[in-house]
């Protein structure tokens, strides 16, 4: 059977594409971004009432734009704007259809989105998935968030050759149901939520199960914090691939064939990381913000859009694949995936990294922040959980909060998934902003 994607000829063009401009050059990527980001400022401009507004009263034009210095003097566009003026900043491209982003960020938003753009989308991640030797017809297993009405929770997917395993009821029976499935399917990718991954990980390493050998893992959807890398890496013995991208559509960025750095995908959008003055990043290790422009959405453009994400900069260029793209040390949890301290500070999740015997006396967890300095910490214990073993939790991240929250440790049943399936691992209730002050040097110390 010919895998789905491959019958759609908008995938397949932009595939080629992908591949025939894969190896260009600095300035014919300058050249090609400068053109669309032209093309696309002009098409918002032209088509929809919302931008049209919004640059004619910074006083600016789609023609002035020579230059990306010129274009860097559109004004942003943020998130609330999207969600409250969703028409307003919409074109009538046909086909469109509306839907509805996760909350990760705590803002909910709609948008309109083509079929064209979204063949493009598959296309490109398919296009950084094929670095580490993935390739359309590979058989793949799948742990994310569906809901699944077969008895054991699975379905075949064959047009994409796909086992999909709902994660919802991710208890050891169900996958212990998926473990041995698994064996007779032969998978040579897993495609998860880091979360799920990591849950089913813990899964193979307690049991002892065998699993199939794997060509990689391919991530998705979720930060992947270094404890999850660790243990996926152990377990799988096999390369663990991700990629940062957004239902926008306007940044995509994913690890190349030799580093686990983030690429980011200069033929899919137009990335800015900008500091908290407003500057553009240079310098390696620095933080900023990811202000993305889209150059394959356009029934919702989005130009110089605020994206809340925050990534660390490498430089440009990466040594290993000589591809010379702008590079990306790491995606430094994403605001609403911080937490704030008594004192002000901000502190990212990947700081409440454990040593693995920390996990090994619970079955899951979660942090949950409903005021400034005021942590709990949700815990779903073992049966051999003991209070000593509570203890030594509390006292340990206490420390790793730099002893600067007020922590409660709360032992429940289970922890809900949200509502896109996933086991978040911080719930963050506060309205968290870059453009703070503290921001900047807490996630640097
Ligand atoms: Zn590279």
């Amino acid at each position: 059977m010919v895998h789905a994607d491959l019958q759609n000829k908008d995938y397949v063009a932009w595939r080629q594409f992908l591949k025939d401009s894969d190896r260009w050059t600095r300035d014919q990527i300058a050249d090609y971004q400068l053109r669309e980001l032209k093309r696309v400022t002009r098409h918002a401009y032209e088509n929809t009432a919302g931008y049209r507004a919004l640059y004619q009263e910074a006083g600016v034009h789609p023609s002035d734009i020579r230059s990306f210095e010129d274009f860097r003097r559109l004004p942003y566009v943020d998130k609330e704007m999207i969600r409250d003026r969703l028409e307003e900043f919409s074109a009538p491209v046909e086909g469109r259809t509306h839907i509805t982003t996760g909350g990760s960020t705590g803002i909910p938003c709609g948008m309109y989105r083509d079929p064209q753009s979204f063949a493009k989308e598959l296309a490109s991640k398919a296009h950084q998935y094929a670095r580490v030797g993935w390739q359309e017809g590979d058989r793949q297993i799948v742990f994310r968030g569906l809901l699944i009405n077969a008895p054991d929770r699975m379905e075949f997917a064959a047009k994409f050759n796909e086992l999909r395993c709902s994660t919802y009821d991710f208890v050891p029976e169900q996958m212990e149901i998926y473990r041995r499935r698994a064996l007779e399917y032969q998978p040579e990718w897993v495609r998860c939520y880091p979360s799920s991954g990591y849950l089913f990980a813990r899964f193979l390493k307690e049991t002892g199960g065998a699993f199939p050998p794997l060509k990689g893992i391919l991530c998705s959807s979720e930060h992947l914090y270094d404890f999850q890398r660790d243990l996926l890496r152990e377990v799988f013995k096999a390369r663990i691939f991700i990629h940062y991208g957004h239902y926008e559509m306007a940044v995509l960025a994913g690890y190349c064939e030799h580093e686990d750095t983030y690429h980011v995908l200069p033929q899919y959008g137009y990335a800015e990381l900008v500091n908290r003055e407003g500057q553009l990043v240079s310098t390696p290790g620095e933080i900023g913000e990811i202000i993305g422009t889209s150059f394959i959405m356009h029934a919702t453009p989005f130009i110089r859009y605020r994206t809340q994400d925050l990534a660390v900069f490498k430089g440009w260029g990466c040594a290993a694949c000589e591809r010379p793209y702008q590079i990306w040390e790491r995606i430094e949890g994403r605001l609403q995936e911080l937490i704030v301290t008594k004192s002000g500070r901000y502190l990212s999740t990947s700081m409440l990294n454990m040593h693995d015997d920390f996990y090994d006396r619970i079955k899951q967890f979660q942090f949950l922040q409903r005021e400034p300095g005021k942590i709990v910490f949700k815990f779903v214990p073992r049966d051999t959980f003991s209070e000593a073993a509570q203890k030594d939790m509390q006292r340990r991240l206490l420390e790793r909060c730099l002893n600067d929250v007020d922590l409660t440790l709360e032992s429940v049943r289970e922890i809900p998934l949200t509502k896109r399936g996933k086991h978040r691992l911080l719930v963050q209730e506060l309205k968290l902003k870059f453009d703070n002050a503290a921001l900047q040097q807490a996630l640097q110390a």
